[in-house]
């Protein structure tokens, strides 16, 4: 069950119907209603940017990403100010790496898989399956991008990209994936209240 939310909520333009885990009739009215109880503004912007395509949540995403990624620049340079045109692009970098680009075919989106584990005990002796964060995309679900690209969605050269801005994004790349955990957590949690009314047995 958490998990066929979880594959549903990866990516805008995710088809919601196909996706395995019970819950069949999800649209975009449903995730709306989830979305009206207390999320940080970047969770719910992210939510209404992926499951609704709203442009405004999109601009709102990339100013917030651009306040965290001038502040994390300015901590580590002792001062030194970011050109806010280079903390928008590295932005817009990060927005189109972690939401934009093509999910990732191990994972189909979902950042995670199951894997085959050996069992420890010889008396149950064979193989378990074990819930991973995804080796091929490190769990975020897209295809990655290579710093080239990065640095060109910036308009920097990769060189500069690698010298100083690095860590920038990265603290970037964790707010948005802070905000998109957020989202998740918030979106199963309001779900699985609503299947707990339908199911009392379920648990
Ligand atoms: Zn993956």
């Amino acid at each position: 069950m958490g998990l066929g939310i979880m594959s549903k909520l990866s990516l805008h333009g995710t088809d919601f119907k196909s996706a395995p885990g019970g819950v069949t009739d999800l649209d975009w009215s449903d995730v709306a209603a989830a979305l009206a109880y207390g999320l940080s503004p970047g969770a719910e912007h992210l939510g209404l940017y992926l499951f609704a395509g709203h442009e405004d949540s999109r601009n709102i995403i990339l100013r917030l990403l651009t306040v965290v990624i001038s502040k994390a620049y300015e901590t580590e340079m002792r001062g030194e100010a970011m050109p806010s045109k280079t903390a928008l692009g590295l932005a817009e970098s990060v927005v189109v790496e972690l939401s934009d680009r093509r999910r990732c075919k191990r994972c189909a989106g979902s950042g995670t898989v199951f894997v085959k584990v050996q069992r420890s005990e010889p008396a149950k002796a064979g193989t378990t399956k074990s819930l991973t964060a995804c080796p091929k995309c490190g769990g975020v679900g897209v295809e990655s991008m290579s710093t080239y690209q990065q640095a060109r969605l910036a308009g920097l050269n990769s060189m500069t990209m690698t010298r100083r801005y690095l860590n920038a994004r990265a603290s970037g790349c964790r707010a948005y994936s802070a905000w998109l955990t957020e989202l998740r957590d918030h979106l199963n949690a309001q779900f699985q209240s609503d299947d707990n009314t339908e199911d009392q047995t379920s648990h």
